[in-house]
């Protein structure tokens, strides 16, 4: 019997806080860490006779990252009440968005490869993903179960979240690989980074991810019942807990068994996914139109002012990186990594007139100085004008690779700009031909038996005479023209 080959079919629900000031449907802060139940008022608690007045600004965000992720924009949109019971949910409903969201029928394209055993992805290429809708909708409050003195026997609510405004990204079950899932939901990211529209925050829960997972035949159109996967809380999560599931998956089907629909949490401290509970259907919610709230009417010209005001995104701007400077895809990737990482770059590459070295310098010696002092680009000790001034430093050829590693230590550590290191530490490289020539002539004055040595053939004694200049220079000779000065006067005899 030949073992069945399945594929896997993931599609992703991506939950992500706008960064207003204020709730989606009243003026509280939407500050994180404020004290409990502080930031609360009669509209967010759903007290009786409370009319919600629409966020102006979530809807701009919203609408923006509708329109960077390819959406079609409803001119009219609805908002709708999803009912459930929990007790931090105090109106009893959340209100969202369900049959005419704000945005539908979008595309991503994201480059995106295959992860082999050893973690190394390879074979990146841009893949298309479809994104079924985007709508807006306020968020639930949050229940504490651990972490109080009296936690064994009580819970506790904090309402402060209620009423922020998120937007539900829900992507067409269009990836076949955890890796698939992984890329998209990491451009997605940098996508709303980009934008400004949210932080991108796993850990703090400004963005959450769920996944629906199932596997099929390989060559099956007919899609296999699918599981949700919750508690997704980082980008390393969300791959292990789909690997996982997918294993789990074709197991069960492999041994004949069946798939059931349901809800499974990811136990990372276990690595497993457990279930939870059935999944509830969506009509279950019994959604109908928001009564206190008139549609979400959008001026064309309004929209088309925002279209005019994205700024460039991720996808384009790595294609740039690729076309203009000639740069690899992983290259690309990672100066693109953020704005402000990309923004530098730029700034050093035409001030240096090198976007090669500036690339170099920015994701080696400089990444390396952030990495260690835990700072942002934003935060550089060395400016990218600074920077520059040093790459030009050494096309000039006034200074030498090695020396530039100096002066580059010495930016970071003082913050100084490079010109003054140079001077100060007198730093500059020697390509002077008199001088230089002068003092190869002691040397080889000094050294007759290694000048014989070098005329008989044994030209290795070259690096000798090389070592002897670097010493009474102090390294700042520069290599090239002291090679070529040896040469010709140890030939010319
Ligand atoms: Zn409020």
């Amino acid at each position: 019997m030949v073992a069945m080959e399945f594929e896997p079919v993931i599609g992703l629900e991506v939950h992500a806080q706008l960064l207003t000031r204020s709730k989606l449907f009243c003026g509280c802060s939407t500050q994180f860490g404020a004290p409990p139940n502080s930031n609360t008022c009669p509209v967010c608690l759903g007290l009786p006779g409370a009319l919600p007045v629409v966020n102006r600004e979530a809807v701009t965000m919203a609408v923006k990252a509708a329109m960077a992720l390819g959406c079609r924009i409803n001119e009219a949109s609805v908002f709708a009440r999803k009912n459930y019971f929990y007790p931090d949910l105090p109106k009893g409903y959340q209100i969202s968005q369900f049959d005419r969201p704000l945005g539908k029928t979008g595309r991503v394209t994201v480059f995106s490869g295959e992860r082999a055993d050893t973690g190394k992805i390879a074979n990146r290429q841009e893949k298309v993903f479809g994104i079924t809708r985007l709508h807006l909708e306020d968020d639930a409050g949050k229940s504490i179960h651990e972490g109080l003195p009296d936690a064994g026997s009580k819970s506790y609510v904090n309402l402060n979240r209620t009423g922020v405004p998120l937007i539900e990204i829900v992507s067409e079950p269009d990836f076949r690989s955890s890796q698939e899932a992984y890329d998209y939901l990491t451009d997605l990211r940098k996508t709303l980074l980009y934008l400004g529209v949210c932080d991108g925050n796993m850990e703090e829960g400004s963005l959450r991810c769920d996944a629906n997972v199932s596997v099929r035949p390989k060559g099956s159109e007919k899609l296999g019942i699918k599981v949700e996967i919750k508690n997704l809380n980082s980008f390393r999560f969300l791959q292990r807990a789909l690997d996982y599931e997918i294993e789990r998956q074709v197991k069960v089907l492999s041994q004949g068994g069946e798939i059931v629909q349901e809800t499974r949490l990811w136990d990372e401290a276990e690595a497993v996914t457990l279930p939870m509970r059935s999944k509830e259907e969506a009509h279950d919610y019994r959604y109908f139109p928001e009564p206190d709230l008139l549609p979400l009417k959008l001026d064309p010209a309004w929209i088309e002012r925002l279209r005019q005001e994205l700024p460039e995104l991720p996808g384009p701007k790595m294609k740039r990186f690729i076309e203009h400077y000639g740069f690899s895809i992983e290259d690309a990737l990672l100066l693109t990594g953020t704005a402000e990482l990309a923004g530098y770059f730029e700034e050093c590459a035409r001030a240096s007139g090198n976007a090669r070295a500036s690339a170099n310098w920015i994701m080696g010696d400089l990444a390396y100085v952030l990495k260690n002092s835990g700072k942002e680009i934003k935060d550089s000790p060395i400016p990218p004008d600074r920077l520059a001034a040093l790459i030009s430093k050494i096309d000039s050829e006034e200074i030498s690779g090695k020396i530039a590693k100096t002066v580059f230590e010495e930016m970071a550590r003082t913050g100084e700009h490079p010109l003054e290191i140079i001077q100060r530490m007198g730093l500059v490289q020697v390509s002077d031909e008199a001088s230089l020539g002068a003092l190869i002539d002691g040397i080889l004055a000094a050294n007759p038996k290694q000048v014989a040595e070098y005329r008989s053939g044994k030209t290795r004694v070259l690096g000798f005479f090389v070592g002897q200049v670097m010493k009474e220079t102090r390294g700042q000779a520069n290599p090239q023209v002291v090679n070529e000065l040896l040469q010709n006067k140890l030939a010319g005899g």
